[in-house]
């Protein structure tokens, strides 16, 4: 980034009208798998272009700060000026800060925040409203509405689906804030993992409904569930796990 700023104009890089985080992400992930994995710089220029269209100075400035030093095979990774698990560790936690270690404080942080979609105007919660469906985006965590914001339209995709293809090539997780059940996207086909993220100690799922919090405060985070989450996110397990699962699970209604 130093070496970005001194090149370039460092408004530039402030202009990028987009989520930071979900840039970043992939253009490590180009990182990993074109020079990292498969050191092919061309291929990394190439895929850089698409995924900084509308800016090919930065992809060319980007290109030439992170190729400047010759990668090859003999380079030993941790010489290079990155270390994925650096990043991979902070996505986790990041996570792990919104989900916090138990469902009664998770309801607390993020049950009563509004949905982000800019017209949204489904009526304002309280906390012992009963089921109401609501979504965080496990990838961007913008929280919003299924369908259409408690409109009817006549759509054939709702904000997740449109969600996911606007911002995440197709691919999306998402959390169930009531039920803490994480939904997988792929196009416009969806399932629910069976395991929620969080459980009791008899492995019961929670449900949202008309109770205080101290009700919700046995379910306890799930950690083999997150971590699969996250290898799927980091991994793009997507695909596998959608031709994994009983074709009965997966559907494509409006979501
Ligand atoms: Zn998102
Ligand atoms: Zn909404």
């Amino acid at each position: 980034m130093r070496l970005l700023y001194k090149k370039l104009d460092s408004n530039l890089i402030e202009n990028i009208q987009l989520n930071e985080t979900e840039m970043l992400f992939q253009i490590l992930k180009l990182i990993q798998t074109h020079l990292i994995k498969e050191h092919d710089t061309n291929n990394f220029y190439y895929k850089l272009k698409i995924l900084l269209n509308q800016n090919i100075e930065l992809a060319k400035a980007i290109f030439e700060v992170l190729t400047q030093r010759k990668i090859n095979k003999y380079i030993n990774n941790k010489l290079l000026p990155y270390d994925i698990q650096v990043i991979k560790d902070l996505f986790k936690k990041q996570r792990l800060n919104l989900l916090t270690n138990n469902f009664s404080s998770f309801l607390d942080k993020n049950y009563l925040l509004p949905c982000q979609k800019k017209n949204c105007q489904f009526p304002k919660l309280k906390l012992q409203t009963q089921y109401q469906e609501q979504y965080i985006c496990l990838i961007c965590l913008k929280k919003m509405c299924p369908k259409f914001c408690g409109k009817f339209s006549q759509g054939d995709l709702g904000n997740l689906q449109r969600h996911s293809q606007k911002k995440h090539l197709r691919k999306c997780v998402f959390l169930d804030v009531e039920k803490s059940q994480v939904l997988l996207i792929y196009s416009t086909s969806y399932f629910f993992i069976t395991n929620t993220l969080f459980i009791n100690k008899k492995g019961d799922s929670p449900i949202k409904g008309p109770y205080p919090l101290q009700h919700y405060q046995k379910f306890q985070i799930n950690m083999k569930a997150l971590d699969q989450i996250f290898d799927i996110i980091m991994d793009e397990k997507f695909l596998k796990k959608l031709d994994d699962e009983n074709q009965d699970n997966v559907k494509t209604e409006v979501i």
